[in-house]
């Protein structure tokens, strides 16, 4: 059994085949997890994800998808 995975969570992975950068995405997040470089949207840092979906909604290339903490 690996030690310290969080049961239960999600974070935002953003598939870069479809991201346009469009930057939508960042403002409904209310943690600012989320930056655009180099036209591709990423968490800017993976603690600052909750997994709390709302800026699944706002992503019209359907680019981002939620999936289990590692
Ligand atoms: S809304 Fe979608 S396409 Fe736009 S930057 Fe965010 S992930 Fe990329
Ligand atoms: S799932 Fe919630 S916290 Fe994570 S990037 Fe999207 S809006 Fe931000």
């Amino acid at each position: 059994m690996n030690g310290g995975s969080v049961v239960g969570q999600a974070i935002i992975a953003v598939d870069p085949s479809r991201c346009l950068g469009c930057r939508q995405c960042l403002r409904f997040c209310p943690r600012n997890a989320l930056v655009v470089r180099n036209d591709l949207a990423q968490l800017a840092d993976a603690s600052w994800c909750d997994g709390c979906g709302r800026c699944l909604g706002h992503c019209c290339a359907d680019a981002l998808s939620l999936t289990p903490c590692p």
